[in-house]
């Protein structure tokens, strides 16, 4: 693959033991979202490409967890250097078929290359503890590796979300059988290669480019999955979970997200205005921790709905391969059409449009699945718009009058992945975000993710934390081995 249409084309073969393997299953097209043109097209790998995955993943493991910690942790940074050599033409490729902006391309691939970095440095670190019991008995507690490790990802952020579980299953000595979404494999792919150039072993890393019901459930469903970690959406995590429990196996979920944001009247505005956009505008909304709910205090509350309806008119939306792109167009046909419906439902129920709507004006042509930055005021909360994942630029804003209701809203959904309060008020801020039930809240800020800091949903939002130290717990398992002295 010399270029990026070269990617994009394909062959978009899966990456088994080592080796390119096509499906020849169902045909699946690959489409650009700004022109709707077809990129390319491959075949299912189905059942069969799952088996072969995990029959590789077998003796790969075992070669990966027979290297030194160490050395593990030098093929991982290997591979960050890798990633940052190639980091022009993954970005352009994840661009492309994405329909995410290049520069936000750009910044999710630099992430990628942090993410194994960071997991480098872990490998030698994962240690376990001794304990001293009865009799002068001492256990030793191990932390050891599941074995293989199933990973299932989602379109919004390929390479971002496969770099941030395959660097941590390796760190910690794991076999990884990754399934990209079906409709953006290619970039999987392509750092699937980079780790084999790295040293991961072959079979140690598999990449499998299918569909879900039946590569992804196959690879799930399967004893030798030790644990199932699923980033996407909330009725297939549910799922994907039945599957693995129903072998007996773990899973780690990766839901979506209804944040809110509560805004109170002492905040700096132009800080929270500008960092509420991008929360809400970045990605063009698709995104787990999209800021799709602000509750505002009531006294600021008409600036604030302008301020952002204003802020919403100039988000600059374009081509991805536009530089200065701040938006780009929503994935899919079926996601505009999902969008446009959410749109209309909230002006039928009475929510106030100020901005937005509609397809924007000022795109080079008619093609590609553009929807202008939208803002809503005045949601009731029991709507769907304040309540369901909407997955697109859609802001409902809804106003406060207490600390206590602004709570009360901000708890009263149930998807608890991230919120945000804004305050000038230390201690009514600390107090307040303390009391949003989420995973992740900012504090004067929104949307900074850092993989030194853990992160998961509550509730809906899923189970299971991912980056940092607590992710290494999720890829391992703790081993008692007791020691008799008198032995
Ligand atoms: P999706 O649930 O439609 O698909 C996700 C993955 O699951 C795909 O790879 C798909 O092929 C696979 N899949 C489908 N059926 C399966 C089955 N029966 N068994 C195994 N795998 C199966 O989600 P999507 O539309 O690709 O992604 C968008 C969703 O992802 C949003 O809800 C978003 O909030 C969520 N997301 C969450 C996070 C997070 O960290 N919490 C991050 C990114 C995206």
């Amino acid at each position: 693959m010399t270029t990026i249409e070269d990617a994009l084309r394909g062959p978009v073969a899966s990456l088994i033991g080592g080796t390119p393997v096509e499906g020849e299953g169902a045909e699946i097209a690959l489409i650009d979202p700004a022109t709707e043109e077809q990129l390319t097209s491959y075949r299912d790998g189905g059942m069969s490409v799952a088996e072969g995955a995990l029959a590789a993943a077998e003796d790969g493991g075992a070669a990966w967890r027979s290297f030194d910690p160490a050395t593990r942790g030098a093929v991982l940074a290997r591979a960050a250097a890798l990633i940052r050599d190639e980091g022009e033409r993954l970005a352009a490729t994840e661009s492309r078929a994405a329909g995410i902006p290049i520069t936000d391309a750009r910044a999710h691939v630099a992430k990628v290359a942090g993410f194994f970095d960071y997991y480098a440095g872990w490998a030698d670190k994962i240690d376990g503890r001794v304990i001293t019991g009865a009799g002068g008995r001492m256990t030793l507690v191990d932390r050891v590796p599941l074995g293989t490790v199933v990973q299932i990802t989602p379109w919004n952020a390929p390479i971002f979300t496969a770099g941030w579980q395959l660097a941590p299953a390796l760190a910690a000595g794991n076999a990884a059988v990754l399934k990209p979404s079906e409709h953006t494999p290619v970039t999987s792919l392509m750092l699937g290669h980079l780790l084999l150039e790295a040293g991961v072993p072959p079979g140690a890393i598999s990449i499998v480019a299918g569909l879900g019901a039946t590569a992804g459930a196959r690879l799930v469903g399967d004893p030798r999955c030790g644990k199932a970690v699923f980033i996407g959406s909330v009725p297939t995590g549910r799922k994907v979970a039945a599957t693995a429990a129903a072998s007996g196996r773990p899973a780690l979920l990766e839901l979506g997200g209804k944040s809110a944001a509560v805004v109170f009247a002492d905040a700096d505005l132009d800080r929270a205005v500008a960092a509420q956009l991008g929360g809400i505008f970045g990605a063009a909304g698709q995104s787990c921790t999209a800021g799709s709910r602000l509750l505002v205090e009531r006294t600021i509350y008409d600036t604030v709905v302008a301020r952002m309806a204003e802020g919403a008119k100039n988000w600059r939306v374009g081509p991805p391969s536009d530089p200065t792109t701040r938006m780009g167009p929503l994935f899919s046909a079926d996601r505009l059409n999902a969008v446009s419906a959410a749109i209309e439902s909230a002006q039928d129920a009475g929510a106030r449009l100020v901005a937005g709507g509609a397809r924007p004006e000022g795109l080079p042509d008619e093609r590609g699945y553009y929807i202008a930055p939208t803002v809503f005021a005045d949601v009731a909360p029991e709507h769907a718009l304040a309540r369901e994942e909407i997955f697109g630029p859609v802001l409902a804003i809804t106003p406060f009058e207490t600390e206590a209701q602004a709570i009360a809203l901000a708890n009263g959904g149930e998807f608890d992945l991230a919120g945000a309060v804004w305050s000038r008020d230390g201690a009514r801020a600390l107090r307040v975000a303390r009391a949003i039930r989420a995973g992740t809240v900012w504090v004067n800020d929104y949307r900074t993710l850092g993989v030194q800091a853990p992160f998961g949903g509550m509730r809906g939002s899923g189970f299971g934390r991912s980056s940092a130290a607590e992710v290494l717990a999720e890829y391992t398992q703790s081993k008692a081995i007791w020691l008799d002295p008198e032995g």
